[in-house]
């Protein structure tokens, strides 16, 4: 069993003292956006708990909401959830397979005298509310007589009243120190039509009514979320205790309900740096065209970082590094890029791919002569063998290995200097070809045939080891680096006048035309590779064809988290 947490150490109390038999939790998305890795970091949180204590978590589609939700996000959801690896089995609900209960149980409140309807609109609903410091005022309607309500409310539920002419409120207390007490909302009147209830339904129940009654029905006995829900969770326990309240003096409801009510249990959201962890903010980068869609590698949504690479064991590794908290902070991006490379440095094949394209032709190679070397697919896995590469008269380098004028301590490739070619050859750059312009075009090197595999008889030292690619069997490859997408290391934090959009990075998208080892050739999508000095890389899913494969950066080589946390360590 993983770790303990303050989530696990409640469910443990609570199945000590019988609150509940056994442990049943959910994830609930709104589908109003694809999912992103705070929803990756809640779904793993769920899954996990009810699969360590031999329970269930359902997935809940909390479709509240007609008018922003759409089939296309629950599908996205379901894949994805599917993805990071947990099944559902046959545990598929949606609140809006509750409206009937909603309904009938707002109608018993309703008689109850627990709920009226209110007529006050738009800024009014708000200055009768009140303020932090200053408590609300009681609604003109709010002791009218039950019947009355109840009458309108089935008006309302039959079509017969406006949008925004009634809705129903909680009758709590006006002068709460919880705003959300305040006789909150609990119906309200939208003439639109819903994804999967079509048009039978007008009227639809708020979330923070729908939501324990989901849970309740469904059986759920820990109900996690996060902690913006803390100052909710009294409303979230008035509801479940109302209804109750109404079983205890003798009302049967049509569906049987659980013995136990759910328990309510905040966690701190994640927040990443150098990005936005919102639907809401993400759906505007993708409508406002900043990003190539959903699915963009830049973005932190689940598919996302699917197309960009990352593996589902490297998003569950970092859900479970980071915990579970009760205080909202930010996690350094460094840290998921330390989980990826953790992983894939283990076991993903290396290749030399080269980025900026410089011809060296090595003048006393022969003409037409080819050397076949073999080098290790993975130097620290042994286990997964070698391969077979050529080596010709006119190989390509990185342009940046070659400086004409270098700097003190430049080891790698200058004219005078000798460098080794990785797992090759020895090679002295004798001469520098350059176009009309003074660019430069080529380099004419000599190489030393003593030096076959990367060393010499003498043992002769070069500081130097460039990676390179054989001209005569080259293949092209589209190489995409990306960089933050934004700017600010917190784009939520901004400065006055501003919008998170201005620190939108244009230039977060650098796109290579690259030379790659012949093995890029025959490529599917997400294969990953380590490019040799350049990082790990996986085939793009949508763009990479068979005569042009098309490569993500998932990550560079640099471990700037690893390092930290050991100079943490002293
Ligand atoms: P967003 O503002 O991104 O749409 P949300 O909370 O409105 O987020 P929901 O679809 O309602 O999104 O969330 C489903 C579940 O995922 C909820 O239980 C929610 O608390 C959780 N969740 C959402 N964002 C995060 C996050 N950044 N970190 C952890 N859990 C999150
Ligand atoms: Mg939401």
């Amino acid at each position: 069993m993983t770790p303990s947490n303050f989530i696990k150490d409640f469910i443990v109390e609570d199945l000590g003292n019988k609150r509940y038999g056994s442990v049943h939790t959910r994830f609930p998305p709104e589908p109003n956006g694809y999912l992103h890795i705070g929803h990756a970091k809640s779904i793993c949180i769920n899954f996990s708990i009810a699969r360590q204590f031999n329970g269930v978590c359902n997935l809940r589609f909390d479709d509240t909401n007609p008018a922003k939700e759409e089939v296309e996000y629950v599908d996205s959801i379901k894949e994805d959830v599917k993805w990071l690896g947990f099944d559902w089995g046959e545990n598929e609900f949606y609140a809006s397979d509750y409206y009937g209960l909603c309904y009938e149980f707002a109608e018993q409140l309703i008689v109850a005298g627990k709920a009226y309807i209110c007529h006050l609109k738009g800024d009014s609903v708000g200055e009768y509310r009140g303020t932090l410091t200053s408590p609300g005022k009681a609604s003109p309607w709010r002791d009218r007589p039950a019947s009355e309500s109840l009458e309108i409310f089935r008006k309302m539920r039959n079509g017969e009243i406006e949008e925004g002419e009634a809705f129903l409120r909680a009758k709590i207390d006006m002068a709460s120190p919880n705003m959300n007490m305040r006789d909150p909302a609990i119906y309200r009147i939208k003439k639109e039509s819903h994804h999967r209830t079509g048009n039978e339904w007008i009227i639809y129940p708020m979330y923070d009514y729908a939501h324990p009654i989901g849970d309740w029905i469904e059986g759920i006995s820990h109900s996690i979320c996060t902690l913006e829900f803390e100052d909710h969770r009294p409303l979230y326990e008035w509801v479940l205790n109302e209804i109750k309240a109404l079983m205890n003096s003798g009302y049967v409801p049509s569906q049987k309900m659980p013995e136990a009510l759910p328990r309510q249990i905040e966690f701190a959201r994640l927040n990443l740096t150098y990005t936005v962890m919102s639907k809401r903010l993400l759906r505007e980068l993708v409508e406002n065209g900043h990003v190539l869609g959903w699915d963009d590698p830049r973005i932190p949504t689940i598919s996302g970082l699917r197309r960009r690479g990352y593996t589902p064991s490297s998003l569950r590794e970092f859900a479970e590094r980071i915990g579970v908290a009760k205080t909202d902070s930010t996690v350094d991006i460094q840290l998921l890029y330390f989980c990826i490379r953790e992983e894939l440095n283990k076991d993903v094949q290396r290749t030399m791919v080269i980025l900026d394209p410089l011809k060296i032709v090595i003048t006393n190679w022969e003409e037409g002569k080819e050397d076949i070397l073999e080098t290790e697919n993975n130097p620290g896995n042994l286990e997964q063998g070698t391969r077979q590469i050529t080596f010709g008269r006119e190989i390509y380098i990185e342009r940046d290995d070659f400086m004409e004028e270098p700097p003190k301590k430049y080891f790698r490739l200058f004219p005078g200097s000798e460098v080794r070619l990785k797992g090759a050859y020895y090679i002295t750059c004798k001469e520098v070809i350059k176009n009309e312009k003074g660019d430069i075009t080529e380099l004419r090197c000599v190489y030393d045939p003593e030096s076959r595999g990367g060393e010499t008889p003498d043992a002769r030292k070069v500081r130097g080891t460039l990676h390179w690619v054989n001209c005569k069997n080259a293949v092209d490859v589209e190489v995409r680096l990306f960089e933050n997408l934004f700017t600010l290391e917190n784009p939520m934090a901004i400065p006055e006048g501003k919008s998170y959009m201005d620190y939108v990075d244009k230039n977060s998208m650098l796109v290579k035309q690259a030379k790659a080892e012949p093995l890029l050739a025959s490529v599917k999508p997400y294969d990953r590779f380590q490019f040799v000095r350049h990082g790990y890389f996986c085939v793009d899913s949508k763009d990479s064809t068979a005569e042009k494969p098309v490569f993500n950066r998932i990550v560079g080589l640099k471990d700037s988290w690893g390092k930290m946390q050991a100079g943490d360590k002293g």
